[in-house]
């Protein structure tokens, strides 16, 4: 979906799909000589994710694996609840497992920071974390993204797998939703 069909719903875009795609394409190539010669998994958070690990993984230049997780985060509001809950869980065993974890965003770092620890908990070798967007309130968490798309302001953004009441998610750019949609 384009920008013009979003117009008058959206406050401003903060990363464009070209600013998006070329800071993925570097992040892949790091991701790959990071990972050279190590099995890696990536593990997507849905439904957020989606996009940037579609993104991501064809930009990557090794193989890998791709799994998916889908936690309990927002609901349909636009504060953290701090609530984590598994709402889908890995296919497989990842005992001994290197893993990037995929994300759209760090807001608060509750949902990544049980997230890893959980991962963690089941055996996997490492557990790293790659998000597309991070927020400033992140940094006050003990929780260290090896990879950081990009640090946004403390607004609600939409677009590229961010959504707001399930829409939105299908924008290739990230924007600030306009006040007027949620209050
Ligand atoms: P955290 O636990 O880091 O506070 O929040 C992580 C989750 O909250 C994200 O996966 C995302 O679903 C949601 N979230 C946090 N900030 C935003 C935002 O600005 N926009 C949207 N759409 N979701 C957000």
């Amino acid at each position: 979906m384009d920008l013009e069909s979003v117009k008058s719903e959206i406050d401003r875009v903060v990363i464009t799909e070209t600013q998006l795609q070329s800071r993925l394409k570097e992040m892949a190539e790091q991701v790959s000589r990071d990972y050279q010669g190590r099995d890696l998994l990536l593990i997507g958070v849905l439904k957020g994710a989606a996009m940037a690990m579609a993104d991501l993984a064809r930009l990557i230049n090794s193989h890998l694996e791709m799994d998916w997780m889908a936690v309990s985060s927002y609901g349909a509001g636009t504060k953290s609840s701090g609530v984590v809950r598994i709402l889908k869980d890995l296919d497989r065993d990842i005992t001994n497992r290197e893993i990037l974890i995929v994300e759209d965003i760090l807001d608060t770092g509750l949902t990544l920071s049980w997230l890893k620890a959980n991962l963690e908990s089941r055996g996997a070798k490492s557990v790293e974390i790659l998000t597309v967007v991070r927020k400033p309130d992140a940094t006050k968490v003990d929780i260290k993204p090896k990879y950081v798309g990009f640090d946004i302001p403390n607004e609600f953004v939409v677009g590229y797998g961010l959504d707001f009441n399930e829409r939105y998610r299908n924008l290739p750019f990230i924007a600030v939703l306009a006040k007027h949609m949620y209050s």
